[in-house]
């Protein structure tokens, strides 16, 4: 925050008439914008309308209130607009963290179904396998013995 929103004391005008030495400066003239003692008025100044330098200062200070007001509420504003974007921020994270653990742990489940159906896959054909080779065996076995024992029989027999 800068600092000018808490400035308190504005050295408005100086204190001594510039034109005339040691003469207080006790208002301002609105016609020429310019901090004027009691002997401008009767001189340059002559019948310019004037404003009192306490009155000018009240002026001043109460502008810079108002600024000061309209700045700390335009900063509120920024601050809430801030803690909105933040919390927008960590729901997106939340959010996003919430969705990657759900792909995750479905990724899981399905990894872990695929690798089962794979595995029954593979024991279906090898049981089927075993199935076949004992089918097989039932007829190859004994036509070896017969071939190695000369059992050999033949139609006309
Ligand atoms: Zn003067
Ligand atoms: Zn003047």
């Amino acid at each position: 925050m800068a600092a000018n929103i808490y400035v308190n004391e504005i050295e408005l005008e100086p204190e001594e008439c510039i034109l005339h030495k040691g003469a207080k400066v006790n208002a301002i003239c609105e016609s020429c914008d310019e901090p004027v003692c009691l002997r401008c008025l009767l001189g340059s100044h002559n019948g310019h309308p004037i404003v009192d330098i306490q009155e000018a200062r009240e002026r001043v200070r109460e502008d810079l209130l108002g600024h000061r007001r309209a700045l700390r509420k335009e900063i509120k504003r920024m601050e809430a607009n801030l803690r909105d974007y933040t919390e927008k921020e960590a729901e997106n994270d939340r959010e996003c963290g919430l969705a990657l653990n759900k792909i995750r742990k479905r990724g899981k489940t399905l990894q872990t179904q695929l690798t089962k159906l794979l595995q029954d896959l593979e024991n279906e054909v090898k049981d089927r396998q075993e199935q076949n080779q004992r089918l097989i065996s039932e007829h190859k076995d004994p036509l070896e013995s017969q071939i190695k024992n000369g059992h050999i029989k033949t139609e006309r027999d």
